[in-house]
């Protein structure tokens, strides 16, 4: 069976944990966001794709859910030292290395697929992990700071600012030029499963769907897409995504995530049992529902929902 997954970082990292052991034995392509990206320090750091890889790889701080285990912070104290910032920014020292092999690479003229497909052979995720793009793409928020409009970008909207403020807009720039990466349209042509994953509707797979293509790939590969809610109990399971789907004019409640994607694109889609009564809701909309446990408290709770998609999958397939 040949899986493809749409991946933010840990909602998408956590749940491809769950699906490989659900699918030992399936081909998985993941599709990973880079509209988190960002350049700090001079090099090229790629948030959601490491976060796939090192969770994946067995290099991921469990706890945190996002960065290496056993990390140090010895080289930002040192450029703190010399008030080279942003100091915001969390990143460790073994970290440090990842970024600088990207950026090295990058630099000799390798594309971000490939450099990714080098990352990958020292962690061997297991799946084959696909920038969305290897063009540049960045995703802006617009927001207002004492009275003053400004777009800033993704990473400081999320963790300088912490969300605190209203986003007006969330904007993928570089987006309409871009295209997919090597690799992402075949795989999705040769799917027999798409799954969307509970990651971030809005800045994970929104911005991924935002490549001009890949949204039309999916609509029209002809295999069951089936996607898992980020919410759970009119809230976000973890972080901020109520904030960005504010922006697009979305309410935080999982029906009305699955009527954003809409039954154009999504099958069917699995909401947490707390969200039952919304099952007639998003079946009335065109896509298949099942209300199953939803919450990634450990491997066996994240396989059980990754089987639950499948054969959701299997099920609208008929
Ligand atoms: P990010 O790039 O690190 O923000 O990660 P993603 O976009 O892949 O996923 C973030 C989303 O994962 C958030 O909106 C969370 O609500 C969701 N999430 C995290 N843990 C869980 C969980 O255990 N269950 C469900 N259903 N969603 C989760
Ligand atoms: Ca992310």
């Amino acid at each position: 069976m040949r899986i493809v997954v749409l991946a933010g970082g840990i909602g998408g990292a956590r749940f491809l944990r769950g699906l490989k052991r659900a699918a030992p034995d399936a081909e998985i392509t993941v599709i990973g966001n880079t509209g988190d990206d960002i350049h700090l320090f001079g090099l090229k750091v790629c948030p959601d794709l490491d976060t796939v890889m090192y969770t994946l790889g067995g290099g991921i701080d469990e706890e945190q859910g996002w960065g290496r285990a056993d990390e140090t912070f010895r080289v930002k104290e040192e450029l703190g030292a010399y008030g080279v910032g942003p100091e915001w920014f969390g990143l460790g020292d073994r970290d440090f290395a990842t970024h600088i092999v990207r950026t090295q690479m990058l630099a000799a003229g390798y594309p971000l697929s490939a450099v990714t497909e080098a990352l990958c052979a020292r962690w061997k995720p297991g799946v084959t992990l696909l920038p969305m793009s290897d063009d540049r793409i960045e995703t802006h928020v617009a927001v207002e700071v004492d009275g003053e409009r400004k777009a800033v970008h993704f990473q400081e909207y999320w963790v300088r600012l912490r969300a605190s403020v209203p986003a007006e807009a969330v904007v993928p720039v570089g987006a309409e030029q871009a295209e997919p990466a090597p690799g992402v349209l075949a795989a999705i042509a040769a799917a027999d499963v798409i799954l969307f994953p509970p990651s971030n509707p809005v800045v994970s797979i929104g911005t991924i769907l935002a490549v001009p293509g890949i949204r039309e790939a999916i609509a029209e590969a002809g295999v069951p897409v089936v996607g898992l809610s980020p919410i759970v109990g009119d809230a976000p399971v973890r972080g901020m995504a109520d904030k960005v789907l504010a922006a697009v004019g979305v309410e935080a409640t999982a029906a009305a995530v699955a009527a954003h994607y809409g039954s154009g694109l999504l099958d069917g889609w699995l909401v947490d049992t707390v969200d039952a009564g919304a099952v007639a809701e998003v079946e009335a909309a065109g896509i298949r529902c099942r209300a199953v446990p939803l919450m990634m408290t450990g491997p066996d709770a994240t396989a059980a929902m990754a089987g639950e998609a499948l054969a959701l999958a299997a099920e609208v397939r008929g």
